[in-house]
Protein backbone atom coordinates (compact mmCIF):
# COMPACT_ATOMS: atom_id res chain seq x y z
CA UNK A 1 0.00 0.00 0.00
CA UNK A 2 1.30 3.65 -0.85
CA UNK A 3 2.63 5.58 2.04
CA UNK A 4 0.65 8.43 3.68
CA UNK A 5 0.39 11.52 1.13
CA UNK A 6 1.70 9.53 -1.25
CA UNK A 7 -0.43 10.87 -3.68
CA UNK A 8 0.78 14.41 -3.42
CA UNK A 9 4.51 13.25 -3.99
CA UNK A 10 5.05 14.24 -7.43
CA UNK A 11 5.98 11.41 -10.05
CA UNK A 12 9.26 11.10 -11.33
CA UNK A 13 10.96 13.61 -13.76
CA UNK A 14 14.36 15.09 -15.05
CA UNK A 15 15.34 18.43 -15.20
CA UNK A 16 16.84 18.44 -18.69
CA UNK A 17 15.07 18.26 -22.19
CA UNK A 18 15.58 14.89 -22.10
CA UNK A 19 13.05 12.09 -21.67
CA UNK A 20 12.31 9.80 -18.73
CA UNK A 21 14.37 7.00 -18.04
CA UNK A 22 11.16 4.85 -17.09
CA UNK A 23 7.83 5.11 -17.21
CA UNK A 24 4.26 4.03 -15.60
CA UNK A 25 1.67 4.76 -17.64
CA UNK A 26 -0.99 7.13 -16.07
CA UNK A 27 -4.13 5.88 -17.75
CA UNK A 28 -3.98 2.48 -20.38
CA UNK A 29 -1.44 3.56 -23.03
CA UNK A 30 -3.71 3.31 -25.58
CA UNK A 31 -6.33 6.17 -24.99
CA UNK A 32 -4.29 9.14 -27.01
CA UNK A 33 -3.74 6.19 -29.88
CA UNK A 34 -4.91 7.54 -33.28
CA UNK A 35 -4.80 10.56 -31.70
CA UNK A 36 -2.57 13.73 -33.27
CA UNK A 37 -1.63 16.64 -31.04
CA UNK A 38 0.05 20.22 -32.19
CA UNK A 39 2.33 21.14 -28.90
CA UNK A 40 3.65 24.79 -29.97
CA UNK A 41 7.17 25.30 -27.92
CA UNK A 42 7.21 21.30 -27.72
CA UNK A 43 10.84 21.10 -27.93
CA UNK A 44 11.82 22.28 -24.12
CA UNK A 45 10.18 22.78 -20.85
CA UNK A 46 6.82 21.95 -20.39
CA UNK A 47 6.36 21.15 -23.85
CA UNK A 48 8.71 18.37 -24.44
CA UNK A 49 7.47 16.32 -21.85
CA UNK A 50 3.76 17.06 -22.63
CA UNK A 51 4.90 15.56 -25.84
CA UNK A 52 6.54 12.51 -24.54
CA UNK A 53 3.62 11.89 -21.83
CA UNK A 54 1.02 11.60 -25.25
CA UNK A 55 3.11 9.86 -27.15
CA UNK A 56 3.87 7.23 -24.40
CA UNK A 57 0.16 7.37 -24.27
CA UNK A 58 -0.35 6.24 -28.24
CA UNK A 59 -0.36 9.93 -29.20
CA UNK A 60 1.36 11.73 -32.63
CA UNK A 61 2.65 14.52 -32.31
CA UNK A 62 3.80 17.62 -34.43
CA UNK A 63 6.18 19.98 -32.27
CA UNK A 64 6.69 23.56 -33.40
CA UNK A 65 8.45 26.80 -32.23
CA UNK A 66 11.08 29.15 -33.98
CA UNK A 67 14.53 27.05 -33.85
CA UNK A 68 13.56 24.09 -36.35
CA UNK A 69 17.17 22.71 -34.99
CA UNK A 70 15.57 22.49 -31.27
CA UNK A 71 12.60 21.19 -32.68
CA UNK A 72 14.69 18.14 -34.68
CA UNK A 73 16.81 17.20 -31.97
CA UNK A 74 13.73 17.18 -29.14
CA UNK A 75 11.12 15.00 -32.21
CA UNK A 76 14.37 12.30 -32.48
CA UNK A 77 14.91 12.18 -28.47
CA UNK A 78 10.95 11.70 -28.28
CA UNK A 79 10.46 8.82 -31.43
CA UNK A 80 13.16 6.98 -30.14
CA UNK A 81 12.07 7.21 -26.22
CA UNK A 82 8.24 6.14 -27.44
CA UNK A 83 8.33 4.28 -30.40
CA UNK A 84 5.58 7.16 -31.95
CA UNK A 85 5.83 9.57 -34.72
CA UNK A 86 6.83 12.99 -33.95
CA UNK A 87 7.19 16.03 -36.95
CA UNK A 88 9.22 18.96 -36.18
CA UNK A 89 8.18 22.35 -37.73
CA UNK A 90 9.40 25.78 -36.97
CA UNK A 91 6.84 28.48 -37.32
CA UNK A 92 6.29 31.69 -35.04
CA UNK A 93 2.93 31.87 -33.19
CA UNK A 94 3.48 36.05 -33.87
CA UNK A 95 2.95 34.96 -37.58
CA UNK A 96 -0.11 33.41 -39.03
CA UNK A 97 1.92 33.16 -42.33
CA UNK A 98 4.07 30.92 -40.70
CA UNK A 99 1.29 28.79 -38.84
CA UNK A 100 -0.82 28.24 -41.71
CA UNK A 101 2.68 27.03 -43.14
CA UNK A 102 3.20 24.58 -41.10
CA UNK A 103 -0.43 23.69 -40.10
CA UNK A 104 -0.42 22.64 -43.99
CA UNK A 105 2.29 20.92 -43.63
CA UNK A 106 1.19 18.75 -40.72
CA UNK A 107 -2.01 18.26 -42.43
CA UNK A 108 0.24 16.57 -45.49
CA UNK A 109 1.46 14.09 -43.13
CA UNK A 110 -1.15 13.35 -40.67
CA UNK A 111 -4.94 12.97 -42.49
CA UNK A 112 -6.01 15.58 -39.53
CA UNK A 113 -5.05 17.31 -36.14
CA UNK A 114 -6.91 16.83 -32.84
CA UNK A 115 -5.11 18.35 -29.92
CA UNK A 116 -3.45 21.88 -29.71
CA UNK A 117 -1.46 22.83 -26.75
CA UNK A 118 -0.92 26.27 -26.88
CA UNK A 119 2.44 26.17 -24.64
CA UNK A 120 5.09 28.56 -26.69
CA UNK A 121 5.78 31.43 -24.48
CA UNK A 122 8.64 33.93 -23.58
CA UNK A 123 8.86 35.13 -20.37
CA UNK A 124 11.96 37.16 -18.48
CA UNK A 125 11.72 38.84 -14.52
CA UNK A 126 11.87 42.71 -14.79
CA UNK A 127 10.10 45.74 -12.68
CA UNK A 128 7.28 47.47 -14.24
CA UNK A 129 9.31 50.22 -14.12
CA UNK A 130 12.43 49.35 -16.29
CA UNK A 131 9.97 47.49 -18.59
CA UNK A 132 10.44 48.80 -22.17
CA UNK A 133 6.77 49.39 -24.45
CA UNK A 134 8.56 47.09 -26.66
CA UNK A 135 9.28 44.25 -23.93
CA UNK A 136 5.61 44.16 -22.97
CA UNK A 137 4.51 44.25 -26.28
CA UNK A 138 6.59 41.27 -27.29
CA UNK A 139 5.51 39.41 -24.59
CA UNK A 140 1.42 40.12 -25.46
CA UNK A 141 2.11 39.69 -28.87
CA UNK A 142 3.90 35.82 -28.52
CA UNK A 143 1.67 34.29 -25.34
CA UNK A 144 -1.44 36.27 -26.08
CA UNK A 145 -2.12 37.07 -30.10
CA UNK A 146 0.21 34.11 -30.39
CA UNK A 147 -2.43 31.74 -28.41
CA UNK A 148 -5.64 33.42 -30.83
CA UNK A 149 -3.15 32.77 -33.68
CA UNK A 150 -2.97 29.37 -33.50
CA UNK A 151 -5.82 28.27 -32.69
CA UNK A 152 -7.88 30.57 -35.59
CA UNK A 153 -5.40 28.78 -37.96
CA UNK A 154 -6.47 25.36 -36.06
CA UNK A 155 -10.15 25.85 -36.02
CA UNK A 156 -10.31 26.80 -39.68
CA UNK A 157 -8.83 23.99 -41.02
CA UNK A 158 -9.20 20.88 -39.01
CA UNK A 159 -11.27 21.55 -35.41
CA UNK A 160 -14.67 23.41 -37.23
CA UNK A 161 -15.38 20.23 -38.76
CA UNK A 162 -14.05 17.32 -36.71
CA UNK A 163 -14.48 18.62 -33.18
CA UNK A 164 -10.55 18.53 -30.79
CA UNK A 165 -9.36 19.44 -27.90
CA UNK A 166 -7.46 23.52 -26.98
CA UNK A 167 -4.96 23.25 -23.62
CA UNK A 168 -3.79 27.01 -22.94
CA UNK A 169 -0.67 26.94 -20.51
CA UNK A 170 -1.35 30.07 -18.44
CA UNK A 171 -0.46 30.98 -15.22
CA UNK A 172 -1.24 31.66 -11.84
CA UNK A 173 0.97 34.43 -11.37
CA UNK A 174 -1.84 37.09 -12.17
CA UNK A 175 -3.91 35.27 -9.58
CA UNK A 176 -3.03 37.64 -6.71
CA UNK A 177 -0.52 39.52 -8.76
CA UNK A 178 3.42 39.28 -8.22
CA UNK A 179 6.44 41.72 -8.99
CA UNK A 180 8.60 41.55 -12.07
CA UNK A 181 5.52 39.87 -13.79
CA UNK A 182 2.97 42.56 -14.71
CA UNK A 183 4.08 41.56 -18.63
CA UNK A 184 3.12 37.62 -18.40
CA UNK A 185 0.47 38.23 -15.39
CA UNK A 186 -1.12 40.25 -17.87
CA UNK A 187 -0.86 38.11 -21.32
CA UNK A 188 -1.83 34.89 -19.51
CA UNK A 189 -4.85 36.03 -18.04
CA UNK A 190 -6.28 37.68 -21.05
CA UNK A 191 -5.97 34.22 -22.41
CA UNK A 192 -7.45 32.75 -19.40
CA UNK A 193 -10.50 34.85 -20.88
CA UNK A 194 -9.95 34.09 -24.21
CA UNK A 195 -10.07 30.24 -23.15
CA UNK A 196 -13.99 31.41 -21.83
CA UNK A 197 -14.68 33.14 -24.85
CA UNK A 198 -13.35 30.07 -27.24
CA UNK A 199 -15.19 27.39 -24.91
CA UNK A 200 -18.46 29.15 -25.26
CA UNK A 201 -18.32 29.62 -28.89
CA UNK A 202 -16.59 26.54 -30.38
CA UNK A 203 -18.14 23.97 -28.08
CA UNK A 204 -21.11 23.27 -30.24
CA UNK A 205 -18.70 22.29 -32.70
CA UNK A 206 -17.56 19.60 -30.35
CA UNK A 207 -14.31 21.43 -29.16
CA UNK A 208 -13.03 21.69 -25.72
CA UNK A 209 -11.08 24.48 -24.69
CA UNK A 210 -9.50 24.81 -21.45
CA UNK A 211 -6.74 26.81 -19.67
CA UNK A 212 -4.15 25.31 -17.55
CA UNK A 213 -2.63 27.07 -14.93
CA UNK A 214 0.95 26.18 -13.51
CA UNK A 215 2.46 27.63 -10.68
CA UNK A 216 6.92 27.41 -10.55
CA UNK A 217 7.76 24.11 -12.37
CA UNK A 218 10.99 23.09 -11.72
CA UNK A 219 13.63 21.56 -14.54
CA UNK A 220 12.32 24.36 -16.98
CA UNK A 221 14.09 27.86 -18.06
CA UNK A 222 11.87 29.93 -16.13
CA UNK A 223 12.55 28.17 -12.63
CA UNK A 224 15.91 27.99 -13.10
CA UNK A 225 15.64 32.05 -13.42
CA UNK A 226 13.47 32.42 -10.40
CA UNK A 227 16.47 30.93 -8.69
CA UNK A 228 15.80 26.86 -9.11
CA UNK A 229 16.64 25.30 -6.28
CA UNK A 230 17.82 28.14 -3.93
CA UNK A 231 13.51 29.02 -4.07
CA UNK A 232 12.75 25.68 -2.38
CA UNK A 233 14.80 26.69 0.71
CA UNK A 234 13.13 30.47 0.74
CA UNK A 235 9.50 31.01 1.76
CA UNK A 236 8.57 31.46 -1.88
CA UNK A 237 6.55 28.13 -1.87
CA UNK A 238 4.62 29.04 1.03
CA UNK A 239 1.68 29.83 -0.70
CA UNK A 240 1.23 26.99 -2.30
CA UNK A 241 -0.51 24.38 -0.45
CA UNK A 242 1.63 21.35 -1.52
CA UNK A 243 4.54 23.52 0.11
CA UNK A 244 6.88 22.69 -2.84
CA UNK A 245 7.06 23.39 -6.85
CA UNK A 246 5.24 21.06 -9.52
CA UNK A 247 7.28 19.29 -11.99
CA UNK A 248 7.15 18.91 -15.73
CA UNK A 249 5.47 15.34 -15.70
CA UNK A 250 2.69 16.98 -13.28
CA UNK A 251 0.96 19.32 -15.74
CA UNK A 252 2.10 16.95 -18.79
CA UNK A 253 -0.57 14.35 -16.72
CA UNK A 254 -2.72 17.15 -15.96
CA UNK A 255 -2.98 17.99 -19.98
CA UNK A 256 -3.56 14.59 -20.28
CA UNK A 257 -6.21 14.41 -18.39
CA UNK A 258 -8.05 16.91 -20.13
CA UNK A 259 -7.49 15.96 -23.39
CA UNK A 260 -8.38 12.23 -23.39
CA UNK A 261 -11.69 11.04 -24.26
CA UNK A 262 -14.73 10.51 -21.86
CA UNK A 263 -15.08 6.91 -20.47
CA UNK A 264 -17.06 4.91 -23.03
CA UNK A 265 -16.31 7.18 -25.99
CA UNK A 266 -14.83 5.61 -28.69
CA UNK A 267 -15.24 7.67 -31.61
P1 LIG B 1 10.35 27.09 -22.29
O1 LIG B 1 11.11 25.82 -22.11
O2 LIG B 1 11.10 28.36 -22.37
O3 LIG B 1 9.43 26.89 -23.58
C1 LIG B 1 8.86 27.93 -24.27
C2 LIG B 1 8.87 27.49 -25.72
O4 LIG B 1 8.19 28.45 -26.50
C3 LIG B 1 10.27 27.34 -26.29
O5 LIG B 1 10.42 26.00 -26.74
C4 LIG B 1 10.33 28.34 -27.45
O6 LIG B 1 11.02 27.75 -28.55
C5 LIG B 1 8.86 28.57 -27.74
N1 LIG B 1 8.60 29.91 -28.26
C6 LIG B 1 8.92 31.10 -27.68
N2 LIG B 1 8.54 32.10 -28.48
C7 LIG B 1 7.96 31.54 -29.57
C8 LIG B 1 7.37 32.06 -30.75
N3 LIG B 1 7.31 33.38 -30.99
N4 LIG B 1 6.86 31.20 -31.66
C9 LIG B 1 6.92 29.86 -31.45
N5 LIG B 1 7.47 29.30 -30.36
C10 LIG B 1 7.99 30.14 -29.43
O7 LIG B 1 9.23 27.33 -21.21
P2 LIG B 1 8.51 26.48 -20.04
O8 LIG B 1 9.03 27.01 -18.77
O9 LIG B 1 8.52 25.04 -20.32
O10 LIG B 1 7.02 27.06 -20.21
C11 LIG B 1 6.05 26.44 -21.01
C12 LIG B 1 4.71 27.11 -20.75
O11 LIG B 1 4.37 27.01 -19.37
C13 LIG B 1 4.70 28.60 -21.07
O12 LIG B 1 3.45 28.96 -21.60
C14 LIG B 1 4.90 29.24 -19.70
O13 LIG B 1 4.40 30.56 -19.64
C15 LIG B 1 4.09 28.30 -18.84
N6 LIG B 1 4.48 28.34 -17.42
C16 LIG B 1 5.71 27.92 -17.03
C17 LIG B 1 6.05 27.94 -15.68
C18 LIG B 1 7.40 27.48 -15.21
O14 LIG B 1 7.65 27.47 -14.00
N7 LIG B 1 8.29 27.08 -16.10
C19 LIG B 1 5.11 28.42 -14.74
C20 LIG B 1 3.86 28.83 -15.17
C21 LIG B 1 3.54 28.79 -16.52
P3 LIG B 1 11.86 28.62 -29.64
O15 LIG B 1 12.79 29.49 -28.88
O16 LIG B 1 12.50 27.58 -30.51
O17 LIG B 1 10.83 29.41 -30.41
Amino acid sequence: MAGVGAACCPPPDVDTDDCLPEYRPLLSPDVLRGRVALITGGGSGIGFRTAEIFMRHGCQTIIASRNLEKVTEAAKKLAAATGQRCLPLSLDVRQPQTIIAAVDEALKQFEQIDILINNAAGNFLCPASALSFNAYKTVIDIDTLGTFNVSKVLYEKCLRDHGGVIINITATLGYRGQALQVHAGTAKAAIDAMTRHLAVEWGPNNIRVNSLAPGPISGTEGYRRLGGKHCEASSRFNSIPLQRAGNKTEIAHSALLLSSRPLGHRS
